[in-house]
């Protein structure tokens, strides 16, 4: 297929929309006689009218070349060597366009015995585990993953070039796997979780055929690592999007894949399920307002409900509280991990989240200048602002301790919301007096 040529005067990029980093170094390439395009889903956002999250740019130079004409240039990447451009407050990727990976006849599988090492390699699934061979700016554009993700901004003549079916995709709104469904979503299943990233991020639709055959597939997403499984959900549920993101997971059945449990005990149960929901607009409330939302919020917002409750029973057959909400975090965390890598620090975070839960409910609290002070009181405020939607007691104590900080703030040394700040760190809190704002909705 021939692509699809759009001259600058006839789409809405414009460079002032281009970070200048970006733009200074698409010039640099192509000065020195390289391709140099913008590519993946800038253009995209572009496009869209959004501000891209970050701009990567491909080239036909390799990536020796790369880092010849980058001073700030470092080489990463095993499974494909690719640039990292370090600026003061960005790091931009530049990768060297790619081949797709062969059609499956030649495919080099697992099983059969190679003397030099396979350039691309898959299971005997059908997942990709090895992809590096450099290819032509169309090749590199078709082994991307949807069709509105293929589009380039060539610097050379400031057009966008469509090797697919990007542009009507994108005037349609659809979200479409480029080549057959089955074998993109195989290759990588990781792909199943974005396609309902940009559909409940970018309010866009999965073409129905790929949809059904995602349903299908949904249960193949735990063969994805658990460490890229876990940044997969950060981008799900901190970015924005949660709510509609989280009803898509349900209705492809991703949500039964990723958390068993958690979908097991949302089984009839609407009140559960109207909880979750609500924390989850009330996260991408917070993310919106970028007010405290990190990754120990997001599993408390999604498992603290279903935590308490079991907490609560185990409590009154006898067990202190916390040592019951202790010993129900550890099984789901346990249970989690399988699938999801969840790292210890985060998970201990959403346990003391939930374990400040009682201490705040007090009414009036104990000591409230020294429990303001405790690391994640900024969090564990959040989780009872989001609770106090539904319930009354939390709504109580949400007011109370809204009045408190918003009267006596100087008293209150706290720490802004670590996301993913080390422990370390977190243990200097008392130099700094930071006050914690009152969360209101
Ligand atoms: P955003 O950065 O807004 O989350 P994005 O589309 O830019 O969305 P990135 O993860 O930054 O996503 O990836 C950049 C580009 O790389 C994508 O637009 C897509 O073209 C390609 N890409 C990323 N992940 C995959 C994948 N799993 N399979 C195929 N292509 C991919
Ligand atoms: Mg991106």
């Amino acid at each position: 297929m021939e692509p699809r040529i759009i001259p600058r005067e006839e789409h809405g990029i414009s460079r002032k929309q281009i970070s200048p980093n970006a733009l200074r170094t698409l010039y640099r390439l192509h000065d020195n006689g390289f391709i140099a395009y913008l590519a993946g889903g800038c253009v995209r956002d572009l496009l869209l009218g959004r501000t891209p999250k970050d701009f990567d740019i491909a080239t036909d130079a390799a990536p020796g070349q790369i880092k010849r004409l980058f001073r700030n240039c470092r080489l990463v990447g095993r499974r494909f060597r690719l640039a990292h451009l370090h600026f003061q407050d960005e790091i931009l990727e530049v990768s060297t366009f790619r081949a797709a990976a062969p059609p499956p006849d030649d495919e080099e599988t697992v099983e059969e015995g190679h003397n030099r090492p396979p350039r691309h390699l898959k299971d005997e699934d059908g997942m990709v585990l090895r992809d590096n061979v450099f290819g032509t700016p169309e090749e590199d554009a078709l082994r991307r993953d949807f069709t509105i993700n293929a589009l380039a901004y060539n610097i050379a003549d400031f057009s966008v070039i469509d090797y697919s079916t990007g542009l009507s995709d994108l005037a349609q709104r659809l979200i479409r796997p480029i080549g057959d469904p089955f074998v993109r979503f195989t290759e990588d299943p990781v792909r199943m979780i974005r396609a309902v990233r940009f559909a409940g991020s970018h309010d866009l639709v999965i073409e129905p055929a790929a949809w059904e055959i995602l349903c299908e597939l949904s249960s193949t997403i735990t063969r994805a690592a658990p460490a890229r499984l876990y940044e997969e959900m950060l981008k799900l549920f901190l970015l924005g999007s949660a709510k509609p993101i989280f009803t898509l997971l349900e209705s492809s059945e991703l949500l039964d894949a990723l958390f068993p449990m958690l979908s097991k005990r949302l089984q009839g149960n609407d009140d559960l399920r109207e909880t979750l929901h609500n924390n989850l607009e009330c996260l991408d409330r917070l993310s919106r307002k970028e007010l405290p939302s990190s990754p120990a919020l997001f599993l408390a917002a999604l498992f603290g409900p279903g935590l308490e409750q079991e907490a609560l029973a185990r409590h009154r057959d006898g067990i202190p509280h916390q040592q019951a909400l202790d010993a129900t975090c550890a099984i789901l965390l346990e249970e989690l991990c399988k699938i999801v890598c969840i790292p210890g620090r985060v998970g201990g975070q959403m346990r003391r989240i939930l374990a400040l839960q009682p201490l705040l409910h007090r009414m009036p609290p104990r000591r409230p200048s020294s429990l303001a002070g405790r690391p994640d009181f900024a969090e564990a405020m959040a989780y009872l602002y989001m609770m106090a939607k539904t319930g009354e007691k939390d709504k109580t104590a949400l007011e109370w301790w809204n009045l408190f900080l918003a009267e006596a703030p100087s008293a209150i040394p706290s720490e802004p919301p670590a996301d993913g700040a080390p422990e370390k760190r977190r243990r200097k809190r008392r130099r700094r007096h930071r006050p914690t704002p009152p969360v209101a909705g």
